[in-house]
């Protein structure tokens, strides 16, 4: 029985068009919307202006809670011009939330422009806290400011202060780095079980005391493009990436089943018995979204991270044509696998300098651009299609499952511009 083909990606020397300009992005205090859901024990308080507040609150939708799981330490003028102590005051409103919510088990500090810009080591008023509340409570630190991330690398952040937590041990495993629904989660782990992979962590685990192990007999399968920093920190503590499209799509979620099935020695036929009906229903499930696909042109503005895979994803399995996939930060080493299998057509852009592209978008007169809330309405009002880049990250997307709800979601919004120019 032979192992499964090795497929080995060779480092991208395709032109990247980089600009430095003025940038339409979220910041990473966003990613909490998504990492707050996952980590049912957790909770994430932004230690920033109200206007962090108003991001988050907003960008979460109108959940109310009864029990919140994020919140922010809003900085005053006086926090802001040093005549409070500002350590102090975080220090009584972190103690009287964990005091009220026995429920907490692990705090996120999280910072914002604010808190960066008057220097509050947040680091440090973790360590002071986890004095007084570790091990009932564990309390962490990351940024997600606007000065230092982008929108998902908020998640990259969170994820990276959690790894020096994880318990060593050297044993063969498999370990799943970025955030998934949970529907998907469940469905990649008992397509693992079936393949005969048993030994599979997440990370974020469901709860953040949840930690799974990480030693040199750890494989890593990234599940996000967005958690470079993250999967660095894993092979500093002996792990290993392997490398793999991520699973957007039937074939990009083979190809990323295949690179776990190769590292465990998986047979091809065991493989193939495993994975084809899965890929043959997903594939028939495309079928009817490709005749509306086919042929339409697209453009990604800077967002997410997702925007390489995703218009790699559109165009091996419904034929559209992307004219210019925008990422705000291209990690060469995550993003490797996937600029090979773009075509050379596909423009790169990394960064942002928002009017030139705006430009460049009302020139190529493409059917539908992806890009965030604060551009959709301007371009909508200009007569061009948009799909809202939040969407992508706060739907399942991921895995055979979902390769039609992903379809979907770029052709409602044509189907939708049809109806209304009827
Ligand atoms: S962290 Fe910075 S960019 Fe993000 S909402 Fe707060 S002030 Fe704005």
């Amino acid at each position: 029985m032979s192992a499964v083909a090795t497929a080995v990606p060779v480092p991208s020397v395709r032109p990247v068009l980089r600009e430095r300009g003025q940038r339409e992005v979220f910041c990473g205090l966003t990613s909490i919307v998504w990492l707050h859901r996952k980590l049912q024990d957790a909770f994430f308080l932004v230690v920033g202006s109200r206007t962090c507040a108003h991001l988050v609150q907003s960008a979460a939708g109108v959940m109310i809670f009864a029990e919140p799981r994020f919140g922010t330490a809003i900085l005053t003028d006086r926090d802001l011009a040093g005549i409070a102590d500002a350590n102090a005051e975080l220090d009584r409103l972190c103690r009287d939330l964990l005091t009220r919510r026995p429920d907490i088990k692990a705090l996120f500090l999280v910072g914002s422009c604010p808190s960066e810009v008057i220097k509050l080591d947040l680091a440090n008023a973790a360590e002071r806290l986890n004095r007084e509340f570790y091990p009932g409570v564990r309390v962490l630190s990351y940024s997600g400011s606007g000065i230092e991330t982008t929108f998902t690398q908020g998640e990259d952040n969170a994820l990276r202060a959690l790894v020096p937590l994880l318990p060593q041990d050297d044993a063969q495993q498999l370990l799943v780095v970025g955030c998934l629904a949970d529907v998907v989660e469940d469905q990649f782990r008992r397509t693992f079980d079936a393949l005969g992979i048993s030994q599979v962590h997440f990370l974020p685990a469901r709860r953040a005391r949840e930690l799974p192990p990480v030693g040199s007999g750890t494989r890593v399968l990234a599940a996000q493009p967005f958690v470079g920093e993250t999967v660095r920190a894993l092979t500093a503590r002996g792990a290993t990436l392997l490398e793999a499209p991520y699973p957007l799509g039937v074939e990009g979620t083979t190809a990323w089943f295949a690179a776990a099935a190769r590292a465990f020695g998986i047979s091809t036929e065991t493989f193939l018995a495993c994975i084809e009906p899965r890929a043959v229903r997903a594939r028939q499930s495309l079928d009817r979204y490709r005749s509306l696909l086919a042929g339409k042109r697209l453009f990604f503005m800077p967002d997410s991270q997702l925007e390489i895979p995703l218009a790699r994803f559109l165009g091996e399995e419904l034929a559209m044509e992307t004219i210019e996939a925008g990422t705000p930060f291209l990690d060469q080493q995550m993003m490797a696998c996937e600029l090979s299998r773009l075509p050379d057509s596909v423009r790169i852009s990394e960064g942002q300098d928002v009017e030139s592209q705006l430009d460049r978008v009302r020139s190529a007169a493409p059917d539908i651009v992806v890009c965030g809330l604060g551009l959709a309405n301007p371009l909508e009002a200009e007569g061009i299609t948009t799909k809202w880049s939040i969407e992508l990250v706060f739907s399942p997307i991921h895995g055979f499952e979902q390769a039609a709800d992903l379809a979907e979601l770029f052709a409602r919004p044509l189907v939708r511009r049809t109806r209304l120019a009827l």
